[in-house]
C-alpha cells in the first residue's frame, strides 16, 4: 500500500527514524545526489544513522564528490538490507534504482520524495510535487520544516541541484531565485560549485565529441512537423567516458535551431540503450519517454531499451507523433 504525504507527515518520518538509508536514482546527478546528502546531513546532524547510495556505478561522478564532507555515501553493496526508513529522492520508478531495487520492498517504511511528472507513487509513502523546479527545493522546504540549519555543505549540496535541474536557474521560478539567494548568503561561491559540474571536460571530450556529433540527423518532419535532431554514442565512449562527457552531449544537441525535440541514444551495453530526450516546451516529452518504458518531466526526459540503434529511433519517431502539444 502506498499513499500520498503532506510535508509535515513527511518530516514526522523523517524526524522518527534512528537508521535512514537515503537512495538517488543510477547515475545520480547534481540534484539527486545533492537532495540525498543534504538531507542525509541533516538527519547524521540529528543522531540518525545515516547511508547514501545508488545502484550504479560504485562512486558518484567526479564531479559530484566533493559535496559528501561527511562520508555518508556507500557503494550499493554496503547498503543496509533492511533499514528502518528508506528515503529515494529524485527517482520517478522503482526501476530506476537498479540494484537497490529491492530495499522499496525489504525496508520498514519507504518515503519517497520527487518531483516527476511521471511518478505514479512508489514506496510506502510519497511526497511528489511536479511543480518543484528540483527535489532540491522540495528538501529545502522539509528541512526548515525539521528546525535544521541550512550550513555551508548543505547549502553546496542544494545549490548543485537547483542550478542543474533549471539550467543556470533559466527555468527557476522567483521563489526559487530567492532560495538561491539564501544559499549564496550562506556562503555557497556559485562559480566554485558550478563550473565542475557545467563547464569543466578533458581535451579529449572535444575529440568524443566531433565523433558523436557527426552521427547527428536533423528530420525536420518529425516530432509532430516540429522537428526532432538525435545522435548516439557507441559504446566505446560511453565505456571509457566520465558521466560529465556523456550527459553534456544532449545540451549541444538541444541547441539546434529546426528541432523542437533532441534525443541522444547512449549505448549502455552490447544491445541496451538509455536515451535523453529534451523539449523546448511545446512537446510533451515525458509523454514519449512514458510510452517507452521511461519516463522523466515534460522538457527533459529519458527511457532504457534493448535493441538496435535504428529500430529505437523508429520508436522515438512513433512515440513523438503520439505526444501531446504543451499549452
Ligand atoms: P537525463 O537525460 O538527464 O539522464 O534524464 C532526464 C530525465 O529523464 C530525468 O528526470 C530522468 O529521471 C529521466 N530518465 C532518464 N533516463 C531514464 C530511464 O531510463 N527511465 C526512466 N524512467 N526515466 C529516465
Ligand atoms: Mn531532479
Amino acid at each position: 500500500m502506498s499513499r500520498p504525504v503532506d510535508l509535515d507527515e513527511a518530516v514526522g518520518l523523517l524526524t522518527g527514524a534512528r537508521q535512514v538509508v537515503l537512495l538517488a536514482h543510477v547515475n545520480p546527478d547534481a540534484d539527486a545526489l545533492g537532495s540525498a546528502l543534504a538531507l542525509g546531513l541533516a538527519l547524521h546532524r540529528r543522531g540518525a544513522q545515516v547511508q547514501v547510495s545508488f545502484g550504479a556505478p560504485e562512486q558518484p561522478a567526479e564531479s559530484l564528490r566533493a559535496l559528501d564532507v561527511a562520508g555518508l555515501v556507500v557503494p550499493h553493496h554496503r547498503v543496509a538490507h533492511v533499514p528502518e526508513l528508506l528515503v529515494v529522492l529524485d527517482t520517478g520508478s522503482v526501476d530506476r534504482l537498479g540494484p537497490l531495487a529491492d530495499r522499496a520492498e525489504t525496508a520498514g517504511t519507504t518515503l519517497v520524495i520527487d518531483h516527476h511528472v511521471s511518478n505514479s507513487g512508489f514506496g510506502t509513502h510519497y511526497y511528489v510535487d511536479p511543480r518543484a523546479e528540483a527535489t532540491a527545493v522540495m528538501v529545502l522546504h522539509l528541512l526548515d520544516a525539521m528546525g535544521a540549519s541550512v550550513d555551508l555543505p548543505t547549502a553546496r549540496c542544494l545549490y548543485a541541484g537547483l542550478v542543474t535541474d533549471t539550467r543556470n536557474f533559466r527555468a527557476a521560478s522567483p521563489d526559487t531565485h530567492a532560495m538561491a539567494a539564501r544559499l549564496l548568503v550562506a556562503g555557497v561561491d556559485a562559480e566554485a560549485v558550478t563550473r565542475p559540474l557545467l563547464d569543466t571536460h578533458p581535451f579529449s571530450w572535444l575529440s568524443m565529441l566531433s565523433v558523436v556529433l557527426g552521427t547527428a540527423r536533423l528530420e525536420v518532419g518529425e516530432a509532430r512537423g516540429l522537428g526532432l535532431v538525435h545522435a548516439r554514442i557507441g559504446r566505446e565512449h560511453v565505456s571509457c567516458g566520465r558521466q560529465e562527457e556523456i550527459e553534456s552531449v544532449i545540451d549541444v544537441l538541444r541547441t539546434t535551431a529546426e528541432a523542437e525535440v533532441a534525443v541522444v541514444l547512449k549505448q549502455v551495453g552490447e544491445h541496451r540503450w538509455t536515451a535523453s530526450m529534451r523539449s523546448k516546451g511545446r512537446l510533451d516529452v515525458a509523454a514519449a519517454a512514458s510510452a517507452l518504458g521511461g519516463g522523466g518531466h515534460r522538457v527533459a526526459s529519458g527511457f532504457t531499451l534493448e535493441g538496435e540503434a535504428p529500430d529505437i529511433l523508429d520508436r522515438v519517431r512513433h512515440a513523438l507523433a503520439d505526444a501531446p502539444l504543451l499549452g
